[in-house]
């Protein structure tokens, strides 16, 4: 009988990764054999960070993880899902507002694609508040987000994103 290996896609702006995402990136690496960080390349949205700085971001916060590999792309996802041969889309849920989206999204991939399972992983309790533009408004601002951020982009972000900051929390 021939092994396929499970690979899961696990879709985002990531702007910038959060310790959210990671929680459920983390938990994904453990249902399937693969995992690939999508960055998403969305041209009706202009991100705070390049393309390449959230992927580098997103890099440096799963290297711990041997399963999980990052990408970007611009296009429908199910044309990546399909050409990268995962057969799972992971999505977060936090608040019944991400639920209404999701859940749309999910019939809609499911419709283009329909080997392809939606996953739903529900966020961790710590993390149901938690988002990138949360992220990035408290830090404008000069807020403590460190306990949101992985620690390998904390310094990246702070120096985005309130260079004042720097030099507090031990940063250089
Ligand atoms: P954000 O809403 O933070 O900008 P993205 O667009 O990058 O997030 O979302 C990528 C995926 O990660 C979505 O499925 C989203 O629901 C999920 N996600 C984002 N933040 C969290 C979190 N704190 N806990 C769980 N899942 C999350």
């Amino acid at each position: 009988m021939s092994q396929t290996v499970s690979i899961a896609v696990c879709p985002g702006s990531f702007d910038p990764i959060t310790n959210g995402h990671l929680d459920i990136i983390r938990r994904a690496s453990k249902l399937f054999e693969q995992v690939i960080v999508l960055v998403i390349i969305n041209v009706d949205k202009t991100p705070t960070f390049t393309d390449n700085e959230r992927v580098e971001m997103a890099q440096k916060a799963v290297a711990g993880l041997p399963n999980v590999t990052v990408d970007c792309f611009n296009g429908l996802l199910v044309d990546y899902v399909r050409k990268a041969g995962a057969t799972a889309i992971i999505k977060g849920l936090r608040m019944v507002t991400d639920f209404e989206y999701e859940f749309q999204m999910a019939l809609v991939n499911k419709k283009l694609l329909p080997y392809a399972e939606t996953v739903f992983l529900t966020a961790n309790n710590e993390h149901q508040y938690l988002s990138s533009s949360v992220v990035r408004q408290v830090a404008r601002f000069g807020g403590d987000v460190s306990g949101f951020l992985p620690k390998e982009i904390y310094g990246q972000v702070i120096a985005r994103l309130c260079p004042e900051r720097q030099g507090a929390n031990g940063l250089q």
